[in-house]
């Protein structure tokens, strides 16, 4: 027992009969690494590489700055995963360089990937910078666009993946209704998903992220946002890829156990959330998991499927 309470204080992440769930940490650069080593983050499923960006509203850093940056988070994986966002600009994070500065609802304006097939040479000097970043390294580079709307969006971005000569995983995020809905159409242009959830339900209930008054809809135990989860995550399935989640949801233990009944592959976090995620994934099996997932996406609201998920987990 004690060497089985150990495994599941450091080990990979797992459910109890050994269906394995990388556990992730999210990043904003070289600053956030070692708090995601020591939890033993087993690689980086999402670098918000837009914390490179804040420093200079009115241009991007230079390549050879991004180059450092990246280097800096890909060299504390070897054979490890590490996920690079390209630049998600716009909205609550807008550059002047980037964003419209006219936009009467910058949420659904130019934002995301939208902002970089409107700046290619942005999208070329990140792309650049990470080829040269991950040169000799044994991590294993997946490179993902923030805010594709459908396979267009896709296809541009990994054209513009093969342009720079990139040997990487190229991904979408699903964070736009759009993107769960078509997720088949989406997986035929790049070879992995992930659900950016916080972004996902703010469009899927039409509630701001920002306004405090709306968060009520803004709860990841939504069963409409567990819905949009699941087809996801069963169209990666049926194209044998990967969907991951990399929102805030992947942080909440009980939750963290739903999304991997729903099927996601992969859960990503803020570093200080993966041991309380490990420890409660190894008390389940994977088929505790499924029958919580079901649960939750049976219930009416978000209160009601954390209460039915929870009955399910603890045996009720
Ligand atoms: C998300 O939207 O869930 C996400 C992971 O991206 P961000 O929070 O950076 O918008
Ligand atoms: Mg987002």
């Amino acid at each position: 027992a004690r060497k089985a309470a150990l495994s599941a204080s450091t080990g990979p992440g797992a459910t109890s009969d050994g269906h394995k769930v990388p556990l992730l940490a999210n990043v904003g650069g070289p600053g956030d690494v070692p708090a995601a080593v020591e939890a033993g983050a087993e690689g980086v499923g999402l670098f918000r590489t837009e914390f490179l960006f804040l420093d200079d509203s009115k241009q991007a850093p230079s390549e050879e700055k991004q180059v450092a940056a990246y280097r800096a988070v890909l060299e504390a994986f070897p054979e490890g995963r590490v996920v690079v966002r390209v630049l998600d600009a716009g909205a609550d994070k807008p550059l002047d360089f980037l964003t419209p500065a006219d936009e009467p609802n910058p949420a659904l304006g130019v934002r995301g990937l939208r902002s970089l097939l409107d700046h290619p040479e942005v999208l070329r000097t990140q792309l650049t910078a990470l080829a040269k970043a991950v040169e000799g390294l044994p991590v294993y580079l997946e490179v993902m666009a923030p805010m594709v709307a459908d396979r267009i969006d896709a296809k541009a971005f990994a054209d513009a993946c093969r342009e720079a000569g990139l040997q990487a995983k190229f991904g979408a995020m699903v964070e736009i209704p759009s993107a769960a809905l078509r997720a088949r159409s989406i997986l035929q242009e790049v070879e992995f998903l992930s659900l950016g959830t916080n972004d996902l339900a703010q469009y899927t209930f039409a509630a701001d992220r920002q306004v405090g008054a709306v968060s009520r809809l803004q709860d990841p135990w939504q069963p409409a946002l567990l819905d949009l989860v699941a087809l996801s995550a069963e169209a990666a399935r049926a194209e044998g890829k990967s969907c991951g989640v990399c929102g805030e949801a992947a942080a909440d233990p009980l939750l963290a156990c739903v999304l991997t009944g729903l099927g996601v592959t992969s859960l990503s976090m803020g570093a200080a959330s993966i041991p309380y995620v490990r420890a409660t994934l190894a008390k389940y099996t994977l088929a505790q998991c499924e029958r919580a997932a079901n649960a939750a996406r049976s219930a009416d609201s978000a209160d009601e499927a954390r209460s039915a998920a929870q009955a399910v987990l603890s045996g009720e």
